[in-house]
């Protein structure tokens, strides 16, 4: 099957009562068949129907054997530091979610696990930077927000030569996008509360993994931890999936005619999309992954400019993520990326002047004229601010 009718077509045999679409079985326990037996199921903590359903289609989707799915994307993310023993070390990207920042920096260390930022874009330099501690490599590719571009393949190569786990944030692009199994890694990490749910309406993560042992501790965790995603946001997110090949489509043909738009505007300093020509690892983005995602960001080169902008807006909704059916509009640097500790936002937050679009299903022309009246607005402010000025 492809991806798209993989999307809409559930294992047949998943209701015993051949019910269409899957029930949800919102229970937290399962009576067992005796005192001394133990049935499929005995509590939802550790597996349950609705959720097993989902992990299924997710593990599907991404080409591995094995789906974890947690309370959020954090959690996912969380799940990541129980494989890595204290002592040990996780290398990572310098252009991350802010929270996954925050995480790292702030979590990590408590459970004796050291962190260090790289370029993750350069194998070479991930290569000479593998040191005797490190065990997991995690990167995002593209990243948020500026979406550039780890070399998959290479980074896979280079981490399996050395013994170290590479880890790939997906969520901006999704499994009908890029695979990261395919192309090497070790694990996938989904905020599933973006692209993969595609209606904002709840929050969920997951880890998709094709090796057994890695799928035994991560149950294990999960299960003696309890972050495990609970049934109602499982049936929403197998009921969000359906749409996702026709969402990841439509949103990606939006966000690339809102990134041509504005890379043909003047009052735009710099476009980041990775199909837009010139942008860094445009060739190697369209060999690995295949197409866009919802996102785009821009910068104005002023941070005042970007603020009026962004307040200008109507139909882009001022909020943080992405990958909803209604478009949203932030500066990552004072919301997403707030989060970036203090010692690291010099060299790990965004830019201020960075304005992020993550585009939704609205027309695209009605977002274009939405671009243009609040630039209207905000350029006559700083006109009229500039007047009063003198
Ligand atoms: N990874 C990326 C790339 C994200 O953008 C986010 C959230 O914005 C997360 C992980 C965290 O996911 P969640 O908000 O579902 O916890």
């Amino acid at each position: 099957m492809r991806s798209a009718t993989r999307c809409v077509h559930l294992r047949d045999d998943a209701d015993p009562h051949a019910a269409s679409v899957p029930p949800l079985y919102q229970t937290a326990t399962f009576r067992q068949p005796g005192a001394a037996e133990a049935g499929e199921f005995d509590y939802s903590r550790t597996d349950n129907p609705t959720r097993r359903l989902l992990e299924t289609q997710l593990a599907g989707l991404e080409g591995g054997r094995h789906a974890f799915a947690y309370g959020s994307g954090m959690a996912a993310l969380a799940a990541l530091l129980r494989l890595v023993e204290p002592g040990g070390e996780i290398l990572a990207g310098d252009d991350l979610y802010g929270g996954t920042t925050r995480w790292l920096a702030r979590v990590a260390p408590l459970c004796g696990v050291a962190v260090r930022h790289l370029d993750a874009t350069d194998p070479e330099r991930v290569a000479a930077a593998i040191g005797r501690r490190t065990r997991l490599l995690l990167v995002e590719t593209p990243s948020n927000p500026r979406l550039r571009i780890a070399p998959l393949a290479a980074l896979a190569a280079v981490a399996r030569r050395r013994g170290v786990r590479l880890a790939v944030d997906n969520s901006l692009l999704s499994p009908l996008l890029q695979r990261p199994l395919a192309l090497g890694a070790d694990l996938v990490v989904h905020s599933a509360t973006k692209i993969l749910g595609g209606h904002g309406d709840l929050t969920a993560g997951v880890v998709v993994v094709d090796d057994e042992v890695l799928a035994e501790r991560l149950a294990f965790h999960r299960n003696a931890e309890g972050a495990a995603l609970a049934p109602f946001e499982a049936w929403l997110l197998l009921r969000g999936l359906k749409t996702l090949a026709l969402r990841v489509e439509q949103q990606g043909r939006s966000a690339a005619l809102l990134a041509h738009h504005l890379a043909a505007d003047p009052r735009v300093r710099r476009v980041w999309f990775p199909e837009l020509p010139g942008h860094p690892g445009r060739e190697l983005h369209a060999a690995q992954a295949a197409g866009p995602g919802p996102l785009l960001a821009f910068e104005t080169g002023d941070p005042e400019l970007s603020r009026r902008l962004v307040d200008g807006l109507r139909l882009f909704a001022v909020a943080v993520s992405f990958g909803s059916v209604a478009s949203a509009a932030t500066l990552p640097f004072r919301l997403s990326h707030a989060a970036v500790p203090e010692p690291l936002r010099d060299r790990l937050a965004p830019p201020p002047d960075l304005v992020r679009l993550a585009v939704g299903l609205e027309d695209p022309r009605d977002l274009i004229e939405d671009l243009e009246q609040a630039w209207a607005g905000a350029t006559a402010s700083r006109t009229l601010a500039a007047g009063g000025e003198r």
